[in-house]
């Protein structure tokens, strides 16, 4: 073991491989996260886009890797400060502990758009109104149910929820959510082929390999149902429907439906932990979340000696994307590292 060491905090997918493959250089790896378990937010999805990969899958040959490895895991641990002092990396959690190391990477990621700041969307208002999220934890049940127990006979999915919303303040767009729209609406037809799918969009953005084929495969094959136009409100009906009003924007006229569930595609924010500790060391980009010292070649240094980022505290990213950018932030630590020596 070399003798240098590397603070990883948060344990999603980015913090796991990263961990890993600092590790397999021979340096000393403490990897910090608050929950109780490993996997950040992919624990709460069923499938992955665009192939339908079993998520638990990934994250546990991500964990199942990070076990043959020799890293320190600190799991239900919540750093709430990081500071650099006396040539070390120093994180603090709740409980006032402190661990510290040569470098630190920031890996603490995203949290979903909290869909009760629509207020017009009804979200926590009407039982029919779910989030993407929830349409996953329900789909790995098997199945996909109104509050009242039935099978939805008209289901509408709704994009760009908290994102590319200047009322809400995030004006970038979250850049998995069309496909992970294109994807929920498939699985669903997939598991009732009789009910109708309708997907709202402002554009729909297909930018990743095999994104587009699903989208095509979507109309083509299970009749996924595409309609330009962003719901302006929801509305309770007397028998626990929701009645969703829009525009058509490519036929220029008003559009009212009503559907038995409604799926609003909730955007990604940078979590309290991203902002709160790139605040504190002055790495604070748009939207609280951290910024990186260059996009094109120091995407994972900051203007901070020894700190680093990997995954999506810098911005939305999928998940190949975040393994990627956890395997080039591992490169850049040991390079760090190896000069420091
Ligand atoms: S990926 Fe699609 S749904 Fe998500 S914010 Fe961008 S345009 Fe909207």
């Amino acid at each position: 073991m070399k003798n240098k060491s590397v603070i990883v905090i948060g344990a999603g997918v980015a913090g796991i491989e990263a961990a890993s493959n600092i590790a397999d250089q021979g340096y000393s790896v403490t990897l910090i996260e608050k929950k109780d378990v490993l996997g950040g937010n992919l624990t709460n999805y069923a499938k992955l886009f665009p192939n339908f990969a079993d998520a638990d899958e990934v994250k546990n040959n991500l964990i199942n890797n990070l076990s043959t490895k020799k890293v320190e895991i600190l799991k239900n641990n919540d750093i709430t400060k990081l500071f650099f002092e006396n040539d070390k990396w120093h994180a603090v959690n709740s409980q006032n502990q402190t661990y510290s190391a040569d470098v630190a990477l920031l890996t603490t990621g995203f949290t979903v758009f909290d869909a009760k700041r629509k207020e017009e969307l009804g979200y926590g208002i009407y039982d029919n109104v779910i989030t993407s999220l929830e349409f996953e934890s329900m789909y790995k049940t098997g199945k996909i149910t109104t509050k009242q127990g039935n099978i939805p006979k008209r289901i509408a999915f709704l994009n760009c929820v908290g994102s590319r919303d200047e009322k809400v303040g995030n004006h970038y767009c979250s850049r998995v959510c069309c496909i992970n729209a294109v994807k929920q609406a498939t699985e669903f037809k997939t598991l009732y082929p009789e009910s109708e799918a309708y997907c709202f969009y402002m554009d729909i953005r297909m930018a990743g390999q095999f994104y587009e084929e699903l989208y095509r495969k979507s109309q083509e094959e299970n009749n996924v149902i595409y309609i330009r136009g962003r719901i302006s409100e929801a509305a309770a009906t007397i028998d626990n429907r929701i009645q969703i009003k829009t525009e058509d924007t490519l036929t220029g006229l008003p559009l009212k439906m009503t559907v038995d569930l409604l799926v609003l595609m909730v955007g990604m924010e940078a979590s309290e932990a991203t902002s709160n500790l790139s605040k504190q060391n002055e790495i604070n980009g748009e939207y609280g979340f951290a910024k990186s010292l260059g996009l094109h070649g120091n995407d994972n240094k900051t203007t901070k000696k020894g700190l680093f980022l990997a995954g999506s505290c810098k911005r939305p990213l999928n998940i190949p994307e975040a393994i990627a950018d956890a395997r080039a932030a591992a490169l850049q630590i040991t390079q760090y590292l190896n000069n420091l020596q």
